[in-house]
């Protein structure tokens, strides 16, 4: 029987992963679950968008689902994994209205990471955001995008962190 990887987490690493293992070994049988609607985007783009230097969202996405089933990696978007059954060698995933263990020989977690919130008051206010997912950019953050150009405010420092002032001093002679 094939080996079958399972892979949490649709982005750079998961997808990065799958590729690379299709590569080296055609026979392998890889399914990647990922809980946003979309795969291997490009997060790094999103002050892009959000500043309307990039006018669309769908570029952003460097593979869709489909070009990734045609290389006979399978993708199952809006799929959460839920938890992990070591011992069996399996994972809990809900999806499609239920919730269903999926067997795997290996396993790669590729969940990226979260971004720390201090307990500041107020920091939970109406037009505050923050950058990380695909669904910030579409949801949140695209607010942010439809209210250009209103004044706007960062914090921090690090070079993601400039990214957005950068992009949306750009953006906003633009149309949206
Ligand atoms: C605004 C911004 C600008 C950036 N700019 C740069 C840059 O200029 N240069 C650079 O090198 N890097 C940049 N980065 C960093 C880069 O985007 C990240 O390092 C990269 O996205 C990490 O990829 P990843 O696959 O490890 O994690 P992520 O991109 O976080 O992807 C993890 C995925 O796992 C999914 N997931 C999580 N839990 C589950 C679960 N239980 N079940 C199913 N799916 C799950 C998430 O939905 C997500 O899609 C930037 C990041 C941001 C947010």
């Amino acid at each position: 029987m094939s080996k079958r990887i399972v892979i949490v987490g649709g982005d750079g690493a998961g997808m990065s992963a799958a590729s690379q293992a299709k590569r080296r070994d055609p026979s392998l049988v890889i399914t990647a679950f990922e809980k946003g609607p979309v795969v291997s985007y490009s997060a790094c783009s999103i002050p892009y968008y959000v500043g309307n230097v990039a006018p669309s969202i769908q570029e952003l996405i460097a593979r869709t689902p489909e070009e990734f089933r045609s290389l006979g990696i399978g993708v199952r978007t809006g799929h959460e994994v839920m938890a992990l059954d070591l011992p069996r060698q399996r994972v809990a995933v809900q999806g499609d209205g239920r919730i269903f263990w999926e067997d795997y020989d290996e396993l790669v977690l590729a969940t990226g990471a979260v971004p720390i919130v201090p307990p500041w008051p107020g920091v939970g206010a109406a037009g505050i955001f923050r950058s990380k997912l695909w669904r910030m950019a579409t949801g949140s953050a695209g607010t942010s995008r439809r209210i250009l150009p209103a004044r706007r405010s960062w914090s921090g420092a690090a070079i993601l962190d400039w990214k957005w002032p950068k992009t949306c001093a750009i953006g906003a002679s633009r149309p949206l």
